[in-house]
C-alpha cells in the first residue's frame, strides 16, 4: 500500500521544485495575499511555505493529508472549469508519502492553530501560528534512495525550483512573494497593482532590460484574448527559460502556443530562436483540458489549430506595430 502510494505520488512529485509548486498553488487557492517560500539545501532539507489564506480547520486537516479526501471538484460541469489550481486532492497525501511533512494552520475564527504530521502521528495537536497555513517537508526522498539518486544537486534543484516559482508569481500580480534560500532573501516581490509595477515584476523576472524593450500584446478574436508582453528585437538576450505562458492564469508549456509564438518571430525577424515574453491566453475553459498531465503543466486545447493561428496572428501584429 505504501508502495502504491509512492507509485502515485512520483506523478506529482517529482523533485523538490513540484513541491513548491503544489504548495504555492495551494496558497494562492486558499486565497492568500502573501506567499513566502523558505528553501534549505535546494530543498531536500527543508522546503517550508507560508501564506496568510483562509486557512485548514482542526477537523479538515486529517482529510488534507488523506489521498482523494478533499477534492475542489463536487460536479462533472465544474471539471470542466475548474477555477482552482488544484482540484485532485493528492498533492498533500502524495508529499506526506515522501517526506516527513508538517502542517500547521489556522483559521481566522480559530482561537489558536492546529498541527498535523502525518509521520508522526495521524492525530492533531494545538499549535502557535497566525491565521493562515505553513507547510513544512523535511527530509524529502531520504527513505526511497531510488528517488533521491534521480536529483541533481542543490544548486541545479533550487534552480527548478526558482524556475516553478518564477512561473507562479507571474500569474498572479496582486499577491506578494517572498523567495529565502539557506537563509537568504532571493527575490522579494510586493503585491503590483499599477501596470508600472507589473511591468517591473516581469522585468525582475525575465532579467536583462526587458521593460525597457518589452513591447505590450493584448490582441482578441474568435471568444480568445492574450496579453502580455514580449521581446523586440533589441532584447537579444532571449534564453530557453525566459518563455512564460500562461492559460485562463494556469502556468502552462504547450507546444502548439510556443510554436505560434516563434512562428510569428521567424518570419519577421529571422534569427530570434529564443524570444522572450509573458504571454496570457484567455479562452472559454471548456477549450482546455487540464487533465492532460498530473502535473497540470500541459493542457491540451479542443481546437488547436484555431489557438495557435490565433497566437501567431497575435504575436505578428504586436511585432509588426513595433516595426512601423
Ligand atoms: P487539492 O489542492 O487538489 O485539493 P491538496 O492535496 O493539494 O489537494 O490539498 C488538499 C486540501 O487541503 C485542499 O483542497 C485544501 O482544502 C487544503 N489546503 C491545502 N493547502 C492549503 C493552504 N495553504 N491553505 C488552506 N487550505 C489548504
Ligand atoms: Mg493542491
Amino acid at each position: 500500500d505504501q508502495l502504491i502510494s509512492q507509485i502515485a505520488a512520483g506523478e506529482v512529485v517529482e523533485r523538490p521544485a513540484s513541491i513548491v509548486k503544489e504548495l504555492m498553488e495551494n496558497s494562492l487557492d486558499a486565497g492568500a495575499a502573501w506567499i513566502h517560500v523558505d528553501i534549505e539545501h535546494g530543498g531536500l532539507r527543508r522546503i517550508m511555505i507560508r501564506d496568510d489564506g483562509s486557512g485548514i480547520g482542526a477537523e479538515e486537516l486529517p482529510l488534507a493529508v488523506a489521498r482523494h479526501a478533499t477534492s475542489k471538484i463536487d460536479s462533472l460541469g465544474a471539471l470542466e472549469s475548474v477555477a482552482s489550481l488544484g482540484f485532485r486532492g493528492e498533492a498533500l497525501a502524495s508529499i506526506a508519502s515522501v517526506g516527513q511533512l508538517t502542517i500547521t494552520s489556522r483559521r481566522a475564527e480559530d482561537a489558536h492553530a492546529w498541527a498535523i504530521s502525518p509521520h508522526v502521528s495521524e492525530v492533531v495537536r494545538p499549535a502557535a501560528h497566525d491565521v493562515g497555513t505553513r507547510v513544512e517537508v523535511r527530509e524529502l526522498f531520504a527513505r526511497i534512495p531510488a528517488r533521491r539518486k534521480f536529483l541533481r544537486t542543490p544548486a541545479t534543484e533550487f534552480g527548478h525550483i526558482r524556475k516553478a516559482f518564477n512561473q507562479l508569481v507571474l500569474s498572479r500580480f496582486d499577491v506578494g512573494f517572498v523567495l529565502h534560500h539557506d537563509g537568504s532573501e532571493t527575490v522579494r516581490l510586493e503585491p503590483a497593482t499599477t501596470v508600472d509595477a507589473m511591468r517591473r515584476r516581469v522585468s525582475t523576472l525575465v532579467g536583462g532590460a526587458f521593460d525597457e524593450h518589452a513591447v505590450e500584446v493584448d490582441e482578441q478574436a474568435a471568444g480568445m484574448r492574450l496579453t502580455g508582453w514580449i521581446a523586440t528585437p533589441g532584447f537579444s538576450r532571449g534564453q530557453a527559460d525566459r518563455q512564460f505562458s500562461y492559460v485562463n492564469a494556469r502556468p502552462i508549456r504547450d507546444k502548439v502556443f510556443n510554436h505560434g509564438v516563434r512562428l510569428a518571430y521567424r518570419d519577421l525577424l529571422h534569427n530570434q530562436r529564443h524570444p522572450a515574453y509573458v504571454l496570457y491566453l484567455s479562452v472559454d475553459p471548456r477549450q482546455v483540458d487540464v487533465n492532460a498531465h498530473p502535473a497540470k503543466a500541459e493542457v491540451r486545447f479542443r481546437e488547436s489549430r484555431l489557438v495557435h493561428d490565433f497566437v501567431f496572428r497575435s504575436i505578428g501584429r504586436a511585432l509588426a506595430a513595433v516595426e512601423a
